[in-house]
């Protein structure tokens, strides 16, 4: 099985924090759109897997009319061979939600909703220069809940001025409308953003890891009282509402990205497209994939199942190490594991090296410290 990635690559301003790819003009939507088709067409034959999830991610998909995105899914049905109900997730902001918006895509093959909340609370909001206010971001989940019981919302931490009590307050919000999935990451300083630009001339002040710690803690300890549960560190489901897509990167499915800047896995290579709207158009109007491909060395898979595999609650399975890599490679990683597993961040269970909850905001660090080069 695998999942199709679209990008769409457009947005109505620009989040200070954000270095995803994306443009805030959208005078080329029609052309884009097009162009994400016949990459569809294209690249038909690459998977060889039926397709279980298609995901519209951007940027911000809930730009696009339902007749765009009607015309997306349709493509992948005709071009695809899909299970009957596959998890078809679109990303939605807050602003683009209304009750007309919404019955469109509830009568769409759309079964699942991703909303950028991120705060409930304004001050918050303008601060990472989000295009929605925090009325809008409340009447999104009015709207949408009525129509989808599969909703994720994504939720910032670690913001400067978010007291541990404003936290609490908008987990308990995120809970009252009942949502089965919440994505949670803390703020972050990304090079070359606005945010990094601003805290370097002292416009902002700089993040306090500290505070993200705290936010983070309340966040696991929250989700948990709430019958949530910690699949990846960053992500939290109700059960049987664990995203099917996501979790297929994190256990090493293929997958196909499609559209600028999309990236696409087929376990021995990891390609990606062009970053760039105008040379994605005009190069696939040509037939030509603009894409750069990587070949992943023994090591590179590796790394990837450490990093991976930590984050969630499957962890690393020791006898698919020593299967895959060998026992050399098994007893390196052991060895390494070690001092983290006297430090109580790491510990073994039936065989699988997991992240304990102590570890979890260590995770990404301590990974790397496992890798072999
Ligand atoms: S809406 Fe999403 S993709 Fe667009 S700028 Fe904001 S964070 Fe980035």
């Amino acid at each position: 099985m695998s999942g199709i990635y679209l990008h769409i690559p457009f947005c109505k301003q620009a989040c200070y924090y954000c270095d995803f790819h994306f443009s805030t003009s959208l005078k080329k939507k029609s052309e884009m759109i097009q162009a994400i088709a016949d990459e569809l067409i294209l690249r038909k034959n690459e998977l060889t897997q039926t397709i279980e999830t298609i995901y519209f991610g951007g940027g911000t998909p809930s730009l696009l009319t339902i007749d765009d995105l009607r015309l997306l899914i349709d493509t992948v049905y005709e071009n695809y061979s899909v299970i009957e109900n596959p998890e078809i997730t679109l990303e939605a902001n807050p602003d683009d939600l209304n009750e007309l918006k919404i019955e469109q895509l509830a009568n769409s093959l759309i079964n699942r909703l991703s909303i950028g909340i991120q705060s409930f609370f304004d001050d918050d909001l303008q601060f990472m220069n989000r295009a929605h206010n925090a009325k809008e971001a409340m009447n999104s989940l009015l709207v949408a809940t009525p129509h989808f019981d599969n909703i994720t919302i994504d939720l910032i931490y670690g913001i400067p001025s978010m007291s541990v009590e404003k936290w609490k307050q908008n987990l308990q919000k995120t809970f009252d409308f009942g949502v089965s999935h919440i994505s949670s990451y803390a703020l972050t300083v990304e090079p070359k953003t606005a945010l990094a630009n601003f805290i370097k001339k002292e416009k902002y002040p700089p993040l306090d890891e500290t505070l993200a710690a705290n936010h983070f803690d309340v966040l696991m300890e929250e989700t948990t009282k709430n019958g949530f549960i910690q699949y990846e560190i960053s992500n939290f489901g109700k059960p049987n509402f664990f995203s099917k897509h996501n979790t297929s990167y994190w256990q090493g499915k293929h997958y196909l990205g499609i559209g600028p800047s999309a990236h696409s896995y087929h376990g021995k290579t990891r390609s990606w497209n062009v970053s760039n709207n105008a040379r994605y158009i005009k190069s696939i109007q040509q037939k030509i994939l603009p894409q750069e491909i990587e070949k992943l060395t023994n090591n590179d898979r590796f790394n990837e199942k450490i990093m991976t595999g930590l984050r969630t609650i499957w962890g690393v399975s020791l006898i698919n190490i020593e299967k895959n890599y060998g026992i050399e490679i098994k007893n390196k990683l052991l060895n390494n594991a070690q001092k983290y597993i006297q430090n109580n961040t790491l510990k073994i269970k039936n065989n699988i090296l997991l992240i304990t909850d102590k570890g979890k905001f260590l995770a990404d660090g301590i990974a790397a410290d496992l890798f072999v080069v």
